[in-house]
C-alpha cells in the first residue's frame, strides 16, 4: 500500500489574528487542525461553538502563503 493519499482541504481556520496565520485545513477528532502547510494547531473560536471560517478569509494578508499557494500535504513541514 502506498501512502500518497493527499487530503483535500477546503476549510479555513484561524491560528491567530496575526498576518499569515489563517490556515486551510481539516479539524481532527481531538479538536486540533491539521493544515495544508503541515502545521497542527488549536484553532481560534470565531463565534460561539464555531471554529471554521464561513468562507475564504476576508483579509488576504492573514492567509498563510503556503496554504494559499499549495504545498504537498505529505511534505511534513513543521514550524
Ligand atoms: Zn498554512
Amino acid at each position: 500500500m502506498s501512502n500518497n493519499h493527499r487530503p483535500v482541504y477546503t476549510t479555513w481556520y484561524l491560528r491567530s489574528y496575526g498576518d499569515r496565520d489563517t490556515h486551510q485545513g481539516q479539524m481532527r477528532p481531538d479538536g486540533t487542525v491539521l493544515s495544508r502547510c503541515g502545521v497542527v494547531f488549536q484553532p481560534r473560536l470565531i463565534s460561539r461553538g464555531v471554529f471554521a471560517l464561513p468562507s475564504n478569509p476576508a483579509d488576504p494578508d492573514q492567509i498563510c502563503p503556503q496554504c494559499r499557494d499549495g504545498v504537498p500535504a505529505n511534505r511534513g513541514v513543521v514550524r
